[in-house]
């Protein structure tokens, strides 16, 4: 069985770290434009039970912080994508200060109210405000160690200063415990997410792959590979989808004439030149036709060197007088210098009659082309 070349799996595995990196500190300042919110509840909980000049250095460290890490967020959005992992330091600064903004509150809070009834409601909103962090971490989890590791640093570092007793110490070991956990959890989420969104971006490659593939398909199916024009293939599904009766796009309201070329003594151009020669001159002719058209003509290969050009919103009249010029231009010169061949090309020309099918349409301008060509070739025959 054949395996994948690593560096392919590397580069859409780095492609989806990169989108994951940004999306988290997109998330992330999101996120942060709503923590004055959390500042509004903290300021509504504390009210009666800290002394307000406490809460101000709280909210004035906080604010400082919170404004440092949009800083950091916004300058590393900024940043063109490849550069942007190379400054991870900015969007783990960012989280950390987050989490130690949020932590400074047990210290600053808790310093001398002596209001044991602040900590429940402390631990409930670090609890809350882990949880509602947490899932903007998911699409890249490295940084969410970096937002707990500010969290209970300060909450550790405190708790060991300040209330050696192991009550207090209990609780910081478990809340630790939870630490590890949520990050156990966090990277296991984190590895899924990675991972589906590295596969996510490989099928939008291939599918992008498959239908640039389709689409050439389709075109060379449709095209005749010799002169670029359109193919019998192309010819008849425009003849059924837009002309014949009950077609997809059905335009019989509208007149449509048909134009049959064949060039004249082609076989000899062939015997005398070779089949190269012949070649090129096929491919100019569909140059120097093209040119007498306008876009909604369709110039088809029929076949060899029989030619069909559909002319939708023409009458017979207009017909022949575009014949004509198809006629003269390629009589007019040789279609290539090197050897310099005259050609001539014989044209029947049938203007689509009520109610007629386009097999019968097709069948009349090529019995006015065979008229053309028992009429002494390089003329333009209109069908009876
Ligand atoms: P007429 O004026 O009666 O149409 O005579 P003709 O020689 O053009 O007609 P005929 O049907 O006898 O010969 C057609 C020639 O066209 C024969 C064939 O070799 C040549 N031909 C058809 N397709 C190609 C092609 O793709 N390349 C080249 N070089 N020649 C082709
Ligand atoms: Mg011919
Ligand atoms: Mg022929």
């Amino acid at each position: 069985m054949r395996t994948k070349p690593p560096t392919a799996n590397r580069t859409s595995k780095n492609v989806a770290l990169e989108l994951g990196f940004r999306r988290c500190a997109q998330d992330l300042r999101m996120l942060l434009l709503t923590t004055p919110l959390g500042w509004l509840l903290m300021g509504w909980i504390c009210w009666d039970r800290v002394p307000l000049q406490q809460l101000a250095w709280w909210l004035g460290g906080f604010a400082i912080s919170w404004m440092v890490a949009l800083l950091l967020l916004t300058l590393l959005l900024r940043l063109p994508s490849p550069q942007r992992r190379r400054h991870g330091w900015m969007l783990f600064g960012a989280a950390a200060l987050d989490g130690m903004a949020w932590a400074s509150m047990v210290p600053l809070l808790l310093r001398d109210s002596g209001s044991d009834a602040l900590l429940p409601w402390l631990i409930v909103v670090l609890c809350g405000v882990a949880a509602l962090t947490a899932p903007i971490y998911v699409s890249y989890v490295r940084a969410h160690s970096a937002y707990l590791g500010g969290l209970f640093g300060v909450l550790l570092g405190h708790t060991l200063w300040r209330f050696p007793d192991l009550p207090h110490l209990g609780i910081t070991l478990g809340l630790i415990l939870g630490l590890v956990l949520l990050t156990w959890h966090m990277r296991r989420i984190g590895h899924s997410a990675e991972e589906a969104m590295r596969l996510q971006l490989k099928n939008t490659a291939k599918n992008e792959r498959l239908a640039g593939l389709l689409r050439v398909a389709r075109r060379d199916a449709e095209t005749d590979a010799l002169t670029g024009l359109a193919n019998r293939r192309q010819l008849d599904s425009t003849l059924s989808s837009r002309w014949q009766a009950g077609g997809l796009n059905d335009r019989r309201d509208r007149p449509l004439s048909v134009l049959m070329l064949d060039l004249d003594h082609f076989k000899r151009v062939n015997d005398t030149h070779g089949h190269d020669v012949g070649d090129q001159i096929l491919k100019a002719f569909a140059v120097r036709t093209s040119k007498q058209l306008r876009k909604p003509d369709l110039f088809a290969r029929y076949g060899g060197e029989e030619f069909t050009v559909l002319l939708p919103g023409t009458d017979a009249p207009k017909a022949m007088l575009i014949a004509e010029r198809v006629r003269a231009a390629i009589a007019g010169m040789p279609l290539i210098a090197e050897p310099p061949v005259p050609i001539t090309v014989s044209i029947g020309v049938a203007q689509r009659q009520p109610n007629e099918s386009t097999e019968s349409l097709l069948a009349r301008a090529d019995a006015a082309l065979y008229a053309a060509k028992q009429g002494g070739r390089n003329r333009v025959t209109l069908a009876e």
